[in-house]
């Protein structure tokens, strides 16, 4: 009787006040991003799972989160988690972009690189969080009171960077042996040797084929592959020793960067300090595995039922330790499976891209059409930020434009061609993220002095790997199978919620900010704090 009284006396109330008292602030938050973690991955297996990830269900979790922009990459992605904006004020629009000014031979730049350190490429490159516009969450945390830790950990270098921005206390990440970072005045952890030389020995040692869940033999079945690369579909990730780009596509890998997280949890004492601490954490093994095996095989099925029951293990190690912490996570972009399967499955228009777009052959062949020298497009794929060679005279450079732009538009497996003016005029979106136009994603990746002379948008399951003997799948697109992830928030005692309307992950950083009540200033990021997150007293707008 007393619960169905309650419950009348909200429906009398007027909505304005229902708002819920705020909780006190948490002393530890735990913001953590699966790589390449998709919605609809998010929606499939969410009834399986059974650890970590059915915690964070039981939370306020929203389905349908949107990392809205157009570039759906992993640097761009991490951007926007913990600092309230999009790419387009974030600076972050790709991976790697192209500065034609630069002296150095390389004019691609890597986002987490500092490219005025002699001897840096956007390969070998020198690890620096500079291209970086804006400040995250851990920094405006330790702006607010020094005592704050900003923590971030993750298995790729950019992830850390984006999500820990410019001053951190610690940062670490996988180089492609072992976890380091750039940092030169933290002090080194103690426990950081123990956890390298455990993920040495479980690289050295044969990975012997694993028996999958049943759940996951249902999915194993060999798919054959266009474009040179090897079968895929068994899901037992065996590998022989020493074989690293195995480990790091395997579930290992994230149990490696989990690992590290727990060390420096304990060691630092995070959450036990006088004000509260942000632990970042980047899992990147989905994003491997789904580049390696596509992401309907056994392989992903695997994947996300070891990171279930991993971050089941994480969560409780937190529960023991008594703190009082919140967890959000979310994902850089999402993914969608390989062409080859996906026909299989009724989707026909799955198709692997023409090798003729990529930048480089259209430059080519306009260049001999219109008897213009050198390569005249320079761009890392056949779509995203495309420039035309600085080399070319205005009267040259308006024609090379022109060219490319019927090239590209004629081309069926292209979907739109926008130039930088195009995207110069256009203004940032204002509406639900899944409301957004096509020109309107690509605004909201779009920089003045980054972004290409003109960007392709390639057709919705058009996967842009011809050649596929180092990855057969990827993300990238406009669509929404690369922007849809869930964001998730949880905290000991929360009441569950299950949202279906659109948010964006740049809405993540302010609802943060209010449940510790940090106030961030008005017009200085995109995102709006969520009044739905249970416990989180907005600010009123
Ligand atoms: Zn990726």
């Amino acid at each position: 009787m007393r619960l169905f009284g309650l419950a009348l006396l909200a429906l009398l109330l007027p909505a304005a006040t229902l708002s819920q008292p705020a909780r006190p602030a948490p002393k530890l938050i735990v913001a953590i991003s699966v790589d390449q973690f998709s919605a609809d991955l998010w929606d499939e297996y969410r009834p399986t799972f059974a650890g970590g990830l059915a915690r964070l269900a039981r939370g306020t979790a929203y389905r349908n989160g949107y990392q809205g922009h157009a570039a759906t990459e992993t640097c761009p992605g991490h951007s926007t988690i913990l600092t309230g904006s999009r790419p387009s004020r974030t600076g972050i629009i790709a991976n790697n972009w192209f500065d034609l000014a630069l002296t150095r031979s390389d004019k691609s730049v890597y986002c987490s690189e500092d490219e005025r350190v002699p001897g840096s490429s956007s390969t070998h490159y020198t690890v620096s969080p500079m291209h970086l516009k804006v400040p995250t969450l851990g920094e405006l945390m330790k702006r607010r009171d020094p005592a704050s830790r900003n923590v971030a950990v993750a298995g790729k270098d950019r992830a850390a960077i984006m999500m820990g921005g410019h001053v951190t206390d610690q940062r670490w990440y996988w180089d492609g042996k072992t976890f380091v970072t750039d940092s030169t005045t933290a002090p080194v952890p103690k426990t950081l040797a123990a956890v390298n030389t455990a993920v040495a020995a479980a690289i050295a040692a044969p990975q012997a084929a694993l028996v999958p869940p049943p759940l996951c033999t249902a999915k194993s079945r060999i798919v054959p592959i266009e474009g040179g690369g090897k079968p895929v579909g068994a899901g037992t990730f065996a590998h022989a020793a020493g074989d690293v780009r195995g480990f790091r596509a395997s579930p290992q890998f994230d149990g490696a960067i989990l690992a590290l997280a727990a060390s420096l949890f304990q060691e630092m004492q995070l959450g036990r300090g006088g004000a509260t601490d942000l632990l970042s954490i980047g899992l990147s093994a989905t994003d491997y595995v789904g580049h390696s095996y596509g992401t309907e095989g056994a392989e992903m099925c695997v994947q996300l039922l070891s990171l279930d029951r991993d971050l089941g293990d994480f969560l409780s190690l937190l529960d023991h330790s008594g703190v009082d912490y919140a967890v959000v996570l979310t994902a850089d972009h999402g993914g969608q499976d390989i062409p080859e399967r996906l026909r299989e499955q009724g989707v026909a228009n799955a198709a692997r891209v023409d090798p003729a777009l990529a930048a480089s052959a259209v430059g080519k062949a306009i260049g001999a059409r219109l008897g213009l020298a050198g390569p005249v497009l320079i761009g890392e794929s056949s779509f995203g930020d495309i420039y035309l060679d600085r080399a070319l005279k205005p009267a040259e450079r308006a024609r090379a434009l022109a060219a490319a732009v019927a090239v590209y538009s004629a081309h069926p497996q292209v979907e739109a061609v926008y130039t930088k003016e195009q995207l110069r005029r256009t203004p940032s979106p204002t509406a639900s993220p899944d409301k957004w136009s096509l020109i309107e994603r690509a605004r909201a990746s779009f920089d003045q002095d980054r972004s290409g002379d003109f960007i392709v948008l390639l057709k919705s399951r058009i996967t842009p790997i011809p050649d596929t003997r180092f990855y057969v799948a990827t993300h990238g697109s406009p669509w929404d199978y690369d922007r849809r992830v869930p964001i998730l928030f949880w905290r000991p005692g929360m009441a569950g919620a299950a949202r279906d309307e659109a948010v964006e992950t740049a809405d993540i950083m302010p609802t943060l900010a209010a449940m510790i009540g940090l106030a961030i200033q008005p017009g200085s990021i995109d995102g709006k704090c969520l009044a739905g997150v249970e416990g989180t007293a907005c600010p009123a707008r």
